[in-house]
């Protein structure tokens, strides 16, 4: 089965979070099972600098006000999968990050960027290549969420389907910029395209493709419902037969302590001697106190409404006069950035905290820390508690999501029966925070029981290879119907 799959970002190229974990993860997976995954992805400069053997396949068309772009082939030997990118430097390679300028505001043109990238999907599936023709398009967020309508729009008798890596995001137009990309007039409407008199790339996707999944059975029946639906419930309601969730995997040669090259020491659940030396390294390169038994609590993410940081920050007082210490990488929200760094400011030695985007901190945080907090209002799937889980470091989550799908609370029965893996509240509130928090410093300070805890995170397989089978299941389903 030949599968195109179509996102904006893949790890370890462009990462702006868990879409690129995933993209970048399962090419090898699919691959792993049978299928033959290649990636259309935008030709933002990374991705340009990552491919090699490039070679020009073909000249995509204009459409409407969508400029013409050259489409290449090459090798991303960094995912190890093989690659077509729509090269335009015009409409890719810009000073600040793949959707916005350096000061945080969404490009004015993303509506042509990324109907750039979908019709070139669709190109591909009327043979622009005619060495692979895709049997199947997957397509990833609302980048990418024109796909399925550009399908249709050039008559490709090629199913499609559509993935929600977060339905927060929707890519929102003026009915202006709809008449701009080429597509039927008659597509704006509300059995179509159209949101309440707005383009809506997102709802194309929900629309058009022959079958949707997101991330997490959870999160796929969360959404059908009007406090987490983002007013696409009532489609996701219609469509529930084809909706399907899917957790994510942890791609092991990335996350995985035994193997880890960017932690100051290996580890496993067998032998955790290594885990301690991770945190004390940490301690010591974050000037906090140089103390094993103080339970490190750490935030490794996108700072917005979504995650919850807020609570996080109404609770550190408590956090640190209970005796804990405090450790976030993260960067985003301006307000929030400057009031963790305020908090560590004002707690040298109990808080640190580090605004900015870096991979390799991210490792030693999770790796050096004891808990993961991902107190989040909604998450889709949520990719930290699962590096939390493999790492032994317990995740304190709140039940909502993909993280309601990963982790088992510490209740007294989950202990008893060895299934627990972490800490898991109920209201998004400070006082539901603050009662996870000392749940997970009671179960800190009863050693035997953590350490069972660890363990048991730590055997948890999230597995590529078993998220790969699902998606086979989902094209075999999207190609018969
Ligand atoms: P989301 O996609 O909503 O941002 P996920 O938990 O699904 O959240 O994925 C986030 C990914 O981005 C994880 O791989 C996480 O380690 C990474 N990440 C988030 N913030 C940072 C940061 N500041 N530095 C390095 N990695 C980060």
């Amino acid at each position: 089965m030949r599968v195109l799959q179509v996102c904006a970002e893949i790890f370890p190229l462009l990462k702006t979070g868990g879409l690129a974990d995933v993209a970048g993860a399962l090419p090898a997976a699919l691959a792993l099972a049978g299928a033959q995954p290649r990636v259309l992805l935008p030709g933002f400069a990374p991705i340009l600098a990552g491919l090699s053997n490039a070679r020009t396949v073909a000249t995509l068309p204009a459409r409407g006000q969508v400029p013409a772009a050259q489409l290449l082939l090459g090798d991303l030997a960094a995912c190890g999968v093989q690659a077509y990118v729509v090269d335009s430097p015009a409409l890719y390679q810009r000073e600040g990050g793949p959707y916005a300028d350096a000061q945080q505001r969404p490009f004015t043109d993303n509506h042509l960027r990324f109907a750039r990238l979908c019709w070139a999907a669709a190109e591909l599936a009327l043979g622009a290549d005619p060495s692979w023709r895709p049997g199947l398009v997957h397509a990833h967020d609302w980048h990418a969420g024109l796909t399925p309508a550009c399908l249709q729009a050039v008559g490709a008798h090629v199913p499609a389907a559509y993935t929600v890596h977060n339905l927060a995001y929707q890519g929102s137009f003026s009915a202006d910029q709809y008449r701009q990309l080429g597509l039927p007039e008659l597509y704006f409407q509300p059995d179509g395209l159209e949101f309440h008199g707005t383009l809506n790339f997102m709802k194309a996707g929900l629309h058009y493709a022959q079958h949707i999944t997101t991330v997490s059975p959870t999160y796929a029946r969360e959404i059908q419902h009007p406090e987490q639906g983002m007013g696409m419930d009532g489609l996701l309601r219609a469509r529930a037969d084809v909706l399907t969730g899917i957790l994510n995997g942890v791609d092991e040669a990335v996350w995985h302590p035994a193997m880890d090259a960017l932690i100051p020491a290996n580890y496993d659940a067998g032998k955790l001697a290594g885990k301690a030396r991770c945190k004390a390294a940490l301690q010591q390169q974050l000037g906090l106190t140089e103390d094993a038994g103080k339970p490190i609590f750490t935030v490794v993410s996108r700072l917005t409404e979504q995650k919850g940081l807020h609570l996080v920050l109404a609770v550190l007082p408590q956090l640190i006069a209970r005796g804990a210490q405090f450790a976030l990488l993260g960067t985003g929200d301006a307000p929030m950035q400057d009031a963790f760094r305020a908090a560590a400011t004002a707690h040298p030695q109990s808080i640190l905290v580090r605004i900015g985007y870096d991979e390799p901190f991210a490792h030693q945080l999770i790796a050096g820390a004891d808990i993961i907090m991902v107190p989040s209002h909604f998450e889709p799937c949520g990719l930290t508690q699962l590096y939390g889980l493999a790492y032994g470091t317990l995740p304190l989550v709140r039940r909502v999501g993909g993280l309601a799908d990963t982790v088992t609370d510490c209740s007294l029965e989950a202990l008893d029966e060895g299934r627990a893996t972490g800490v898991v509240f109920d209201a998004f509130s400070e006082a539901g925070l603050d009662a996870g928090i000392r749940r997970a410093l009671a179960l800190y300070r009863r050693r035997g029981e953590w350490k069972a805890v660890q363990r048991t995170a730590m055997s948890q397989r999230h597995d590529w290879a078993e998220a790969a089978q699902q998606y086979m299941a989902v094209y075999r389903q999207a190609l018969a119907s």
